[in-house]
């Protein structure tokens, strides 16, 4: 038997609409998304509105990725008989929301994000940041909080996220005297954070370093042959290190055969394993992986008008839970009634 819906913990997460989703979506947060969308109240947010606070130039771009990323979702087995898939910029009671909660935090606690001052960095604003972009937390802590979500499946990179949250939840409940809203918990899983086929900290849409869930053979291919190992690792027999080693890492996130994964560590450590032995297990794995996604995505863009229903019909959904939250939270902070 199937608990009520209205019983099971709710799940939100989202993803920007910047560009397809990538293998760092995959394993950061898409693998758990998959994984508790039958025990969970789902909802995943194709988050426009933030893709805007550093994208306010090109809005084709992150209006196009609407669809793209809706497309990612479906290919990798998020079924929208679980799972509500909705779209950021219509949910109005998430804007109201945000504009609220900015009363609730303060400027320095924004600058001081970890996450937003790495972010600033990379993005290259010097001292043109956008304030949407600043504030961009908040409206997560909208989205969060709007769901009423208190299980949020994420990359290591979101964790002072979630804490900002929740600091925000709490001084709204302060403030309304009760507790209209509820605290979430990041699941991060064990690889938290996977770097880019370049070596960087992370894979990432804007840092062109990413190997997208849609890619074709011969991309996963080239990706694999150019990733970053051990530049002092030059003969087969050398000693090499396994810290750093983006081949590697990508064997502790895709290989399920663990005690073959410390074995081949061992081996490489000592000398003796090649460069191209262990990649062309890596990209064994990974076309094993993506050809069905890549495969189903193909099939799903062939048929739009179905994409968008499923995109109304989650919108629907959200609508009515988010503008739910919205009014209890007026109602907490004692706004004016008509
Ligand atoms: P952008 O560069 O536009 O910010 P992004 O690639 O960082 O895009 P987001 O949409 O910001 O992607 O992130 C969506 C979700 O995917 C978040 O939960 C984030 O933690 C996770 N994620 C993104 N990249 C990685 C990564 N390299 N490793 C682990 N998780 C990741
Ligand atoms: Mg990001």
């Amino acid at each position: 038997m199937h608990a009520p819906l209205d019983l099971k913990p709710v799940i939100l997460t989202g993803d920007r609409t910047t560009g397809p989703l990538h293998l760092g979506h995959y394993v950061g947060s898409l693998r758990n998304r998959l994984a508790l969308q039958d025990t969970h109240r789902q909802f995943l947010l194709l988050a426009d509105l933030q893709a805007l606070t550093d994208n306010a130039h090109d809005p084709d771009k992150v209006r196009r990725n609407v669809i793209e990323v809706a497309l990612d979702y479906l290919a990798v087995g998020i079924d929208p008989a679980k799972t509500s898939i909705c779209v950021q910029s219509a949910l109005p009671a998430l804007a109201e929301l945000t504009m609220l909660y900015l009363n609730f935090v303060s400027v320095t606690r924004l600058e001081r994000n970890p996450t937003i001052k790495d972010e600033i960095r990379a993005r290259g604003f010097g001292r043109d940041i956008p304030a949407g972009f600043m504030c961009y937390p908040v409206a997560q802590a909208a989205d969060i909080t709007g769901f009423r979500a208190t299980v949020v499946p994420v990359g290591e990179d979101q964790a002072p996220l979630i804490e900002q949250t929740n600091e925000i939840v709490r001084r709204v409940n302060h403030q309304a005297g009760r507790d209209v809203l509820l605290e979430a918990e990041a699941v991060i899983p064990r690889v938290g954070r996977l770097p880019g086929i370049d070596g960087k900290a992370k894979m990432s849409k804007s840092q062109g370093n990413a190997l997208l869930l849609s890619a074709s053979p011969d991309e996963i291919k080239r990706a694999v042959h150019l990733m970053y190992t051990d530049p002092n690792h030059l003969r087969v027999s050398d000693p090499g290190s396994v810290e750093g080693n983006v081949v590697f890492t990508y064997l502790d996130a895709f290989d399920p055969d663990e005690a073959e994964v410390a074995a081949l560590k061992a081996q490489y450590r000592r000398g003796g394993l090649g460069d191209k032995a262990v990649k062309a297990r890596l990209e064994t794995l990974l076309q094993e992986l993506l050809t069905p996604i890549r495969e189903r995505r193909a099939a799903l863009a062939r048929d739009p008008a179905t994409v968008l229903d499923i995109l109304r019909d989650g919108t629907a959904k959200a609508r009515a839970v988010t503008q739910g939250t919205l009014e209890e939270v007026r109602d907490g902070l004692g706004l004016f009634k008509l």
